[in-house]
C-alpha cells in the first residue's frame, strides 16, 4: 500500500483538460463573451486570512491526502485560492444553459475556479474545483464569490448524498476566507455583509450538458466534436473510441446515470431547486447545491427555491420530467454530430423515459420492502403515494416507522406512526379508515411474498435513510458557525456518516421540523442569493 501525501507539492496532476482542449486567448480577467475555447486560465484571488471549518476525509482519502495536510496552515491557503501547489493549473470553463426553459447563452464557471486533475494511487482522475474564489471571465455582473451559510450548505448536503448513496459530486474542503460579502439574501434591497468562504469540491469531471449546448448553439462544430470527444475519452473511456456509433451510446449511458440520479432523488426526498441544463452533470452527479431543499411532509408539489415558487418548475414531482427536457436539450446540441433525429428519441424514450419508470417503481416497492415486482404493485404505490398527501406526512419517518409496524399481526399496532404528522387535526376518520385499507393491503402483499418481518424491516431500513440533511438542522449549523461556532456542522458530518443506522443517542437529528422552522428562511424557503 502506497502511503499518504504529507504535503500539497506532492499530488500527482494530469490536467487533461487544459492540455487537450483550446484555450482563450484574451488573458484579462474581464467578463466577456469568450469563443472558440473551452477554458480561460484564471488565477482566484487572493484573500486576507483562510481559515479550515471542515474537511471531509474520505474526500481526503480519494486524493491519498494525510488528515495532518488538511489541518496544516498550507492547506487553508491552497483551498482558500492563495497559492497554487505544485502542478495546479488555475482554469474557467465555458459552457451555457437553458435556464428555467430560456435559453441563456453563455454562463460558464462565474465563480467556480478548476485547480487541475488530481491522479491518485489507484489512476483515477479526481478534478479539484474552488467554489466561491473570485471573478472569472463568466463572472457576468456577479462577484465570484460565495458566502459561509451557502457553502455550509454545499459541503454538507454533497457528503451527506454521498453517504445516501445519491450520485453526486464531493467537497474536500470548506474554508472561511476572512474576507466580507455583500448579499441581498431575500433581494428586497437588505443587502447584509456576510462571510465569505469557499468549498473545494472534488469530481471526476464537473461537465455540463451546457458544455454542449453553448458549441451548438454557436454553431462551432468542430469545438462540439472536440469536446465531445474528449469527453467520451476521458469521462467514458469503457464506451470505446469516438464515432457515431459511440455518440448514440454515449448518449444512452448519459440517459441511464440521469435516469438513475433521479431516482435517488425521489428516494430519499431530495429536490435540487434549480435544475437548469447548466447544472446537470454528464456524469449525472448531483451537481450546484443551491436553493435545495429536503422534503419534510410528502408534497409533490413543494419546492424550497422560492424563485421558482409560483411556477414549480422544479418541483418534487415534476424533477423526472425536467431531466427529460433537459436530456433533448442535449440531444438537440449533438445532432449535429448524428445527422439524425429518430436515433436519439429513441434512446431518450428506452434509456431515460421507459427506464426511469421501472427504476422508480423498483425503488418504491423497495421502500416498502417488497423483494419483487408485481402487477398489483403500481397501484398499491400510486395509492401510497396519495394517501401521504392527504395529510401532512413526515417522507423519512414514514418509511422507518413503517418499517417498525410489526405487519405479521392480523391486528396490527400503529403506534410507530403516531409522531409523523405535522398536523395531527388533519387525521379525521376518513384519512384513518384510508390508511387502514391501505396498509391491509400492504398486509396481504407482505403475505405474499412470503416474506418475514425481520428481512422487510432490515430491506426497508437499508433504503430509506432515518438521518438526512433537514433544512433547519443545516440550518442550525449554519447560525452557530456565523458566530464563530463549527461544532455543529463537524457533528452533521459525522451523522450523515451512517444515515441507515439508527443510534438511541442521535434521535434529535432524526426528529421531524419543529414549527419554529416552518416559515424561518432557509429552512422553508430558500433564494439563488448565495
Ligand atoms: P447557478 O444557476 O446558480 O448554478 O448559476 C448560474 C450561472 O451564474 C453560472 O454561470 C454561475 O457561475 C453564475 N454565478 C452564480 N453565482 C455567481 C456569483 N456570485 N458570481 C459570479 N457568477 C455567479
Ligand atoms: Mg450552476
Amino acid at each position: 500500500m502506497k502511503t499518504k501525501i504529507n504535503t500539497l507539492d506532492a499530488l500527482t496532476f494530469d490536467n487533461r483538460f487544459v492540455r487537450e482542449l483550446p484555450v482563450d486567448l484574451e488573458i484579462k480577467n474581464e467578463t466577456r463573451q469568450v469563443m472558440g475555447a473551452c477554458y480561460s486560465n484564471v488565477l482566484p484571488t487572493p484573500v486576507r486570512e483562510p481559515r479550515t471549518v471542515a474537511f471531509a476525509k474520505e474526500v481526503a482519502d480519494l486524493l491519498n491526502l494525510s488528515e495532518d495536510v488538511c489541518e496544516s496552515e498550507d492547506f487553508a491557503q491552497v483551498f482558500a485560492g492563495n497559492r497554487l501547489a505544485k502542478g495546479m493549473e488555475a482554469y474557467a470553463t465555458c459552457y451555457g444553459g437553458h435556464q428555467f426553459g430560456e435559453w441563456a447563452g453563455q454562463l460558464g464557471d462565474g465563480r467556480a475556479i478548476n485547480l487541475g486533475e488530481v491522479v491518485n494511487h489507484q489512476k483515477q482522475y479526481w478534478t479539484l474545483q474552488l467554489k466561491g474564489a473570485g471573478k472569472t471571465p463568466y463572472s457576468r455582473r456577479s462577484d465570484g464569490l460565495a458566502v459561509l451559510r451557502s457553502s455550509v450548505r454545499e459541503f454538507l448536503c454533497s457528503e451527506a448524498m454521498h453517504h445516501l448513496g445519491v450520485p453526486t459530486t464531493r467537497a474536500l474542503s470548506l474554508v472561511l476566507t476572512g474576507e466580507h460579502v455583500v448579499r441581498d439574501m431575500f433581494y428586497d434591497g437588505n443587502p447584509q455583509h456576510e462571510q465569505g468562504a469557499v468549498v473545494c469540491r472534488v469530481a471526476p469531471s464537473f461537465t455540463r450538458f451546457g458544455h454542449f449546448q453553448i458549441f451548438a448553439a454557436r454553431d462551432d462544430l468542430t469545438l462540439l466534436k472536440q469536446f465531445v470527444d474528449f469527453t467520451i475519452r476521458t469521462d467514458f473511456p469503457e464506451l470505446g473510441e469516438p464515432s457515431t456509433a459511440v455518440y448514440l451510446k454515449w448518449f444512452a449511458e448519459v440517459c441511464r446515470r440521469t435516469a438513475d440520479m433521479i431516482v435517488h432523488w425521489q428516494r430519499v426526498g431530495f429536490v435540487h431547486g434549480v435544475m437548469n441544463t447548466d447544472n446537470m452533470s454528464i456524469l449525472g452527479l448531483t451537481i450546484d447545491y443551491g436553493p435545495y431543499g429536503w422534503l419534510e411532509n410528502f408534497d409533490l408539489d413543494w419546492t424550497p427555491n422560492t424563485t421558482d415558487a409560483d411556477i414549480g418548475r422544479y418541483r418534487f414531482g415534476k424533477q423526472a420530467r425536467m431531466a427529460s427536457w433537459n436530456l433533448a436539450q442535449l440531444a438537440n446540441a449533438i445532432i449535429p454530430l448524428i445527422q439524425q433525429i429518430k436515433p436519439l428519441q429513441a434512446i431518450l424514450d428506452e434509456h431515460y423515459i421507459q427506464n426511469f419508470r421501472n427504476a422508480w417503481s423498483k425503488m418504491m416497492a423497495e421502500k416498502l420492502g417488497l423483494p419483487d415486482i408485481q402487477e398489483t404493485d403500481e397501484a398499491l404505490i400510486y395509492d401510497l403515494v396519495a394517501l401521504l398527501q392527504t395529510v401532512e406526512t413526515d417522507m423519512t419517518l414514514f418509511f422507518r416507522q413503517l418499517a417498525k409496524v410489526d405487519m405479521s399481526q392480523i391486528e396490527f399496532d400503529i403506534s410507530p406512526l403516531e409522531d409523523i404528522y405535522y398536523s395531527p387535526e388533519q387525521l379525521d376518520e376518513t384519512y384513518e379508515h384510508s390508511r387502514l385499507e391501505w396498509l391491509k393491503r400492504y398486509q396481504q402483499r407482505l403475505h405474499q411474498s412470503e416474506i418475514t418481518e425481520a428481512e422487510r424491516c432490515k430491506r426497508m431500513n437499508a433504503t430509506n435513510p432515518i438521518y438526512v440533511p433537514r433544512n433547519y438542522l443545516v440550518q442550525l449549523a449554519i447560525d452557530a458557525a456565523e458566530q464563530g461556532d463549527f461544532s455543529e456542522i463537524h457533528k452533521l458530518l459525522d451523522v450523515f456518516r451512517s444515515p441507515y443506522d439508527e443510534k438511541s443517542n442521535l434521535a434529535k437529528y432524526a426528529a421531524k421540523r419543529p414549527d419554529w422552522a416552518k416559515e424561518r428562511a432557509g429552512c422553508s424557503m430558500l433564494s439563488c442569493s448565495s
